[in-house]
């Protein structure tokens, strides 16, 4: 076995909201339906159909007022139905009839814009006429350009920053009949300088009167003042940082040096439950090595990253994901339990929902605290049960579990010998 992961230098790419609403419950969703929210009937029969019971706190708080057109500026925990709000009330004010872009969602990844558009196709199924169509990098332009063509164009198109402004300056995307302007992770694309400029000079190429939404775990007061130059006397929803933690969540550490990591990471795999599990490393580099190593001791493992050509012989035949395969196409093996352990970058951090997945492991330890809350938010999904284990190698990784633990107030132990499944495992 090897023992270490060759340290490259490369980079890889890549509570209870407070709103006086009172629906602040352990698990954070409400009593009652979604009846109250008055959805066209198409709408509610999809969470029906999608098995949602009752709306959870941040779709109470906020479901209401952003289907009347309010603009809003909303802060979630993770995988508590963010994404539902924003598609439900986009579907409720569509007009079918009219051919335009009316919806304009911008996410930071092609996994999440591919991920949100499902979400859009899936609660809109009733819905006749429904067209949606998503745009990113990696695909070619001329498919966009089919996609887009005047006659057939979707009423909702999701994509990634730089594709969608490539094609709005090209006039292949014509956002003059757009309604609604949505900004998911918002945080991210704002406070990244070159995906803030691509925003800007997207959202001036709309017309002035929409509504915009934006939404992310995690938002400073200062990103929150950014946002807010994009929209009119938002509606507000904000989290006190304590309550940020996943209640179904059980989170803790393990001390050790880098060099150890292979062999713990094997014996959890080994001794562990798990339906999925996430693996987070800090490089693209160090992702592919660590899935070869796992392929090499036979875990069903995987990554987003297609292997560079040199390597491609290393791709094992009759495998469903071949060297070739796309990042999307890889998600969706992924989604399609297909593979049951992912060795993922930050790529994956945030946003990305996939319901089997009840451990993450961060093999290493995220540069900032904001994104440990992101990762972990992975496992424990929509209040269910889940694993999060840190490996700590240095001082530098042992101060971001400290700020972890103050900021969202949250304790962080140092894994016991043994753990009772039925703590992480849903029943
Ligand atoms: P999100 O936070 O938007 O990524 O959503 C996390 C997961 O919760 C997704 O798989 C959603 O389909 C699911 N979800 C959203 N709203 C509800 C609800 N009211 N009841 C049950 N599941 C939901």
């Amino acid at each position: 076995m090897a023992d270490e992961l060759p340290d490259f230098d490369e980079d890889g790419q890549g509570g209870a909201p407070s709103n006086g609403t009172g629906y602040a419950t352990g698990t954070g969703i409400s009593a009652s339906g979604f009846k109250d929210f008055l959805l066209k009937s198409e709408l509610l029969q999809a969470t029906v159909d999608c098995g949602f019971e009752h709306p959870s706190e941040v779709q109470h708080a906020c479901l209401p007022q952003a289907m009347l057109g309010t603009d809003v500026l909303c802060q979630a925990k993770s995988g508590m139905g963010k994404t539902a709000v924003f598609v439900l009330a986009c579907l409720q004010n569509l007009e079918i009839s009219k051919t335009a872009v009316q919806v304009l969602v911008i996410a930071h990844t092609r996994e999440l814009a591919f991920q949100i558009e499902l979400e859009f196709k899936r609660l809109g199924k009733h819905l006749q006429g429904l067209k949606t169509g998503s745009v990113y990098g990696g695909q070619p332009l001329d498919k966009d350009k089919e996609l887009l063509k005047d006659s057939q164009c979707p009423h909702i198109v999701v994509g990634t920053p730089g594709r969608i402004l490539q094609l709005a300056r090209d006039k292949i995307l014509k956002l003059d009949g757009l309604s609604t302007f949505v900004l998911d992770e918002c945080d991210r694309c704002i406070d990244q300088l070159d995906l803030r400029k691509d925003v800007q000079q997207i959202f001036i190429k709309t017309p002035k009167k929409k509504q915009v939404m934006m939404f992310s775990a995690t938002l400073s007061a200062d990103t929150r003042d950014i946002c807010k130059k994009f929209m009119q006397s938002p509606h507000e929803i904000t989290v006190d940082e304590s309550k940020l933690t996943l209640h179904g969540l059980l989170q803790y550490y393990i001390r050790l040096e880098e060099k150890q990591k292979n062999k713990k990471l094997f014996d959890l795999l080994d001794t562990l439950e798990f339906n999925q599990v996430v693996i987070f490393v800090s490089t693209v580099r160090r992702a592919m090595a660590l899935d070869g190593l796992l392929q090499d001791h036979s875990f069903p493992s995987m990554t987003l990253h297609p292997l560079p050509k040199a390597f491609a012989h290393k791709a094992k035949k009759g495998d469903n994901i071949t060297a070739e395969s796309s990042r999307i196409e890889r998600l969706q093996a992924f989604k399609a339990f297909k593979k049951r352990i992912l060795v993922a970058t930050d790529l994956f951090g945030r946003g990305m929902d996939v319901e089997k997945v009840n451990i993450v492991i961060n093999y290493d330890m995220p540069e900032e605290s904001d994104m440990y809350l992101h990762r972990v938010g992975r496992a424990g999904r929509f209040g269910t049960k889940g694993l999060a284990i840190t490996f700590c190698a240095t001082d530098q990784d042992q101060q971001v579990l400290s700020k972890v633990q103050e900021r969202f107030e949250v304790s962080i132990p140092t894994m016991p010998e043994s753990i009772d499944k039925t703590s992480y495992l849903n029943a």
